[in-house]
């Protein structure tokens, strides 16, 4: 069968328009496609391969499990699912976790509880879930809801009730919506998809302090920013800041499928049996592999090496943008990067990624005016050096066109 991007036309529902080109290879920061052009990835599968491609410690881990045993169905436990949550458990404030397949799944899970919480505690009326604009929490119905862009959540008819955004980094504006009715506010310690903004410290702790005021739950977003992403295993740890609940998924998986719920004994408790469940969820063999992940992810080596990389991302970038003058600010923190362009260059984000793909760059945007870099946690200097010299072009060609 003749395999070409027409076909996507053909037999795919529309809701993508993917490239042109369709990758057949990749290792470590590297992807080659079907004609085998060779393309340096910042992008990392929107920071999911936190190894590069196929790790050798992560297809051998993947070979092994999946010549012992796939699935079993939660009827049954399994070896990698505890050996999984007993790391994480010990890595993290949590003493509990459950295991979906996705981050959107992880979130659902999540908001489920803090539900139920509210619920079992204080009663029906503490319902209100409080999120924030631009925020993404994934695009099952309620975790879209729960996010905040509408048009994602618009034109599915009646949606999930009970939650209010308000604007990120207002503080004033959070503790004017909150009060005895808050049941849980959600939040991304690092918005990625909403154009890569930072909380404010401030902002983060005031979040937390109204929290405990309001018996209300934080839960925090890690699906991108997790998983050693900042440089810190989870984000939480570099603010200073505990959640009730986290959630993480993407890079946990290093390009497996799952995702994850951490929280309190105290908490989790309240998703008793057969409240609450997925099919694949903490099967052997994501858990598998999402365990060497963490075990490679979570030592100082690679954290330590994600707060040299961003310097060099950030050295390189300023050096392009002395010469050719298109961002505002380089913002973010390790390897969760967004170039913001500045007022020449509104609107534009896609004509960098574009144009870095002729330079055979593989890079992501964030919203229209943002340049987002997400690669490898492990890419090589010559990675880094070599894709900046292709951005470098590429912001060339966007310039002199
Ligand atoms: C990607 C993302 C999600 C959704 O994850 P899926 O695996 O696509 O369901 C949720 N929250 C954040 C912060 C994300 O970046």
């Amino acid at each position: 069968m003749q395999v070409t991007r027409e076909l996507f036309n053909e037999v795919m529902v529309p809701n993508y328009n993917p490239a042109d080109i369709i990758p057949v290879r990749g290792l470590g920061a590297r992807v080659w496609d079907q004609e085998g052009n060779e393309y340096i990835d910042f992008a990392g599968g929107i920071a999911v391969n936190v190894l590069g491609h196929c790790h050798p410690e992560l297809v051998n881990v993947l070979k092994e499990q999946g010549e012992k045993l796939w699935h079993l169905s939660n009827v049954l436990t399994n070896e990698p699912v505890l050996r999984l949550a007993k790391k994480l458990t010990d890595a993290t404030f949590a003493e509990k976790v459950y295991f979906a397949n996705s981050g959107a799944e992880a979130n659902e899970a999540a908001l489920k509880l803090a539900r139920r919480f509210a619920l079992d505690n204080y009663g029906p009326e503490k319902d209100q879930i409080i999120s924030f604009k631009q925020g993404f929490h994934g695009r099952t119905f309620f975790t879209v809801t729960v996010g905040g862009q509408a048009a994602y959540s618009d034109g599915f008819g009646p949606k999930p009730g009970a939650i209010d955004h308000v604007d990120y980094n207002d503080l004033s504006a959070l503790e004017a919506i909150m009060s005895e009715r808050t049941c849980a506010v959600m939040m991304e310690p690092l918005q990625g998809e909403g154009g890569i903004i930072s909380p404010t410290q401030s902002f983060v702790e005031g979040v937390r302090d109204l929290c405990d005021k309001h018996n209300a739950l934080l839960i925090f977003d890690e699906v991108q920013s997790g998983v050693g992403r900042t440089g810190e295993l989870y984000a939480y740890m570099g603010l200073g800041v505990t959640p009730d609940i986290l959630t993480s998924a993407k890079a946990l998986g290093g390009g497996f499928p799952i995702g994850a719920m951490l929280t309190t004994t105290a908490i989790a408790a309240h998703l008793k049996v057969g409240t609450h469940g997925s099919t694949y969820g903490g099967n052997p063999l994501a858990c598998a592999v999402a365990e060497k992940v963490l075990d490679i992810v979570n030592t100082p080596e690679v954290l330590n090496g994600v707060k040299q990389k961003e310097q060099q991302f950030r050295e390189g970038l300023k050096a392009i943008n002395d010469k050719y003058h298109v961002f505002d600010e380089v913002r973010g923190k390790g390897l969760l990067l967004g170039c913001a362009l500045n007022e020449k260059y509104q609107g534009r984000a896609r004509d960098f990624l574009v144009a870095s793909a002729k330079e055979k760059l593989m890079c992501l945007v964030a919203g229209a005016n943002v340049v987002r870099f997400a690669p490898s946690l492990i890419l090589t200097d010559a990675d880094i050096q070599e894709g900046l010299a292709r951005f470098e072009r590429a912001v060339a060609a966007v310039v002199n066109a």
